[in-house]
């Protein structure tokens, strides 16, 4: 077995939004470069399905930046990958300032990045689009017959109760399948974390940020919407595929610029063979993450994986079942039975100590699925998971 999760990223946006320390890069609309790149996404898809580095039939996700900038391209990428890969499901994010009416007819799932429905909130993110574009281009999508994930932002400053629900439930009339919750953050280096060092925002404190999340998820549970993972709900049957890829240790491709790639030991063969460029590991290491550091310029006119670097990350077989389980405890349904005895074959009893201790405090149930507490104190529960990587 090889990659079932295909990511491709698309590094452009029109304007950089004021939090964001994503990998993109302001680029005009008209830029060729453009073209070149997404001509390069393709090529490097089909090699790496010839090459076995990647199965066909898995979930596709084209992410960034913002796909949607690519305009006719995107479609045609979209096509192209359809024929080659077959993907169960294939998903693109989505600005509202770019998803078109004609794109939305030519693609198969979108996740627009809404943020708030808002415009003093959207303005304070720096974001390019209003309230009413970005509900007017949900709308568009779902008439399209699109699949619709809302992406929602919550401690926003200026942000209330209220002005927060009125998100939630705007965009569930809109007619979206797919609500994706996430607090603000404050990333070094940007305009926002200036603006707030200079105290230009009050921002809300941990239990603000707390009872957004509460507010999220009974909201959602009274539309109908179930939360499977921390910061993701669904109508029955539209949870997101390829983000549970990521959640359940499934080996994963990411092509384009910044893009990651994670590969276990049994698939260590194919993938020196696709890349020849990089360094085998020694035979301790169960786990490679590999993050591509070839520009987009660079990748635009070299279309061959052989040719791309990339910084390396490599895991330890419990490092790598550590990881499996602080990511199983971000789904409702906790890590799966059979990673906890993987995971207690490879390490002993510790892991079962441990997973008493976060019983007992209250961040695991007995079924091992995350109680509220262990939602709201994430970082505490992921982070006693991720201690078992250093036991001994
Ligand atoms: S649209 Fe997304 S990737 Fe682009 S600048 Fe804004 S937050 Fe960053």
């Amino acid at each position: 077995m090889t990659a079932r999760a295909l990511y491709l990223h698309v590094p452009f946006c029109v304007r950089k939004c004021a939090y964001c320390d994503f990998a993109s890069f302001e680029t005009p609309r008209e830029d060729p470069l453009m073209d070149a790149y997404a001509a390069g996404l393709e090529r490097l898809v089909v090699e790496s399905l010839d090459a076995g580095i990647l199965m066909a039939g898995g979930t596709a996700y084209v992410g960034g930046g913002t796909p949607t900038l690519l305009a006719d391209a995107l479609p045609d990428l979209v096509a192209s990958v359809r024929r080659h890969s077959a993907p169960c499901e294939l998903t693109c994010e989505a600005n509202p300032d770019s998803l078109t009416l004609d794109m939305s007819l030519r693609l198969h799932d979108a996740a627009v990045g809404v943020q708030s429905v808002h415009d003093d909130e959207l303005s304070v993110l720096g974001r390019i689009h209003d309230g009413r574009r970005a509900l007017e281009t949900l709308g568009q999508a779902v008439s399209a017959g699109l699949d619709v994930s809302a992406d929602l932002m919550c401690a926003i400053p200026l942000q209330t109760s209220e002005s927060w629900v009125t998100s939630l439930c705007s965009v569930v009339d809109a007619g979206v399948s797919h609500v994706s919750v996430y607090p603000l953050m404050i990333e070094e280096g940007t305009p926002f974390a200036r603006a707030v060092d200079k105290g230009e925002y009050s921002l809300p404190d941990d239990n603000d940020e707390a009872l957004f999340m509460e507010q999220a998820s009974s909201f959602l549970a009274s539309r109908g919407f179930t939360r499977y993972e921390v910061a993701s709900y669904a109508l029955p049957g539209h949870s997101c595929r390829h983000n549970q890829a990521y959640w359940t240790g499934v080996s994963y491709l990411g092509i384009g610029t910044a893009a990651s790639s994670m590969f276990d030991l049994d698939e260590f063969e194919v993938l020196f063979h696709a890349f020849p460029q990089l360094e085998r590991p020694s035979s301790e290491i169960a786990r490679i993450r590999m993050t591509c550091t070839s520009d987009r310029r660079f990748l635009a006119s070299h279309h061959r994986l052989a040719d791309q670097s990339f910084d390396v990350e490599l895991l330890t077989e419990r490092e790598a079942l550590a990881e499996d389980l602080m990511l199983g405890a971000r789904m409702s349904c906790g890590p799966s039975k059979e990673l906890v005895s993987r995971a207690r074959d490879a390490m002993g009893f510790v892991v079962d100590d441990t997973l008493a201790s976060l019983i007992d405090d209250g961040y695991l149930t007995t079924d091992l699925a995350p109680t509220e507490k262990g939602w709201l104190l994430g970082n505490e529960l992921y982070g006693r998971l991720w201690d078992l990587a250093s036991c001994s």
